[in-house]
């Protein structure tokens, strides 16, 4: 099995697009549509094909050039059945427990109501590669549009139990902000300080700090770690529950 292939490329202002290839097969996923001639760019500078397009959630920066993007290339669209009813030109709906395939390589459908209560990611698990659009990102998580802090602390845990190396692809450029958010409530995390660090370094010279790893975000990102008592006594929450802990620490960055 051949590794996949994976560009990826700026689009609007902040999100980030995904052309996954499979080179025996010749297929390529667009992972979202937040720009379709940005993706025809994109898959005509690779030299591939987009022959699927797999949705994670209904917002316009997701979902909102499937229209364009499968009259220009005649892809299949998959999107989460949760989102039925606000998603366009979708050819298959997907649950948790489908797979979707590229080739000979399978990604698992994973819900994860939280950012929207239909959202869903896609996980390549054998090639330990996911694309997580708005629930997880590079030191954050996605703002409770819909569901609650026990959704998306749920949710989070089932992406934190993957292993360690596994790469993720999150949908937006936002590592800057939430390393300054998390340091504010995670002050004397070394983990933390390192990857700030690091992030300050690569903005400064315009490189992009996505992707990430699960075990980078479980070392450093306040919002996979409400179980840790170190940070639960740093909000003043010593003792309390994970979801207690992570309402909270959500609660804090919508204002900061
Ligand atoms: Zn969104
Ligand atoms: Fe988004």
């Amino acid at each position: 099995m051949r590794n996949l292939e994976i560009r990826q490329f700026p689009c609007l202002s902040d999100n980030y697009g995904f052309l996954v290839h499979d080179s025996e097969s010749g297929e390529t996923a667009a992972i979202d549509t937040p720009d379709a001639d940005a993706y025809l760019k994109a898959a005509s500078e690779a030299g591939w094909t987009i022959t699927q397009i797999w949705n994670t959630h209904h917002h316009f920066d997701h979902a909102g050039g499937n229209a364009a993007l499968k009259a220009a290339t005649g892809a299949t669209v998959y999107a989460p059945i949760y989102d039925r009813h606000r998603i366009t030109d979708v050819d298959h709906w997907v649950a948790d427990g489908d797979r979707v395939t590229l080739g000979v390589h399978v990604a698992n459908v994973i819900h994860t109501p939280g950012h929207t209560l239909g959202h869903v990611v896609y996980h390549f698990a054998a090639d330990r590669v996911a694309f997580v659009g708005d629930t997880l990102f590079a030191l954050g998580c996605g703002r409770l549009f819909e569901g609650s802090p026990g959704d998306m602390w749920q949710s989070l845990s089932r992406l934190r139990a993957w292993p360690d190396d596994t790469v993720i692809y999150c949908a937006h450029e936002y590592t800057q902000a939430n390393a300054a958010f998390a340091r504010s409530v995670d002050p004397d995390n070394p983990a933390l300080a390192d990857y700030a660090r690091e992030v300050g370094e690569k903005r400064a010279i315009g490189l992009p700090t996505v992707p990430t790893s699960i075990g980078k975000e479980k070392a450093a990102n306040p919002f996979l770690r409400p179980d840790d008592p170190t940070l639960a006594q740093s909000i003043g929450l010593e003792g309390s529950g994970p979801v207690d802990v992570f309402a909270e620490v959500r609660a804090r960055k919508d204002r900061f």
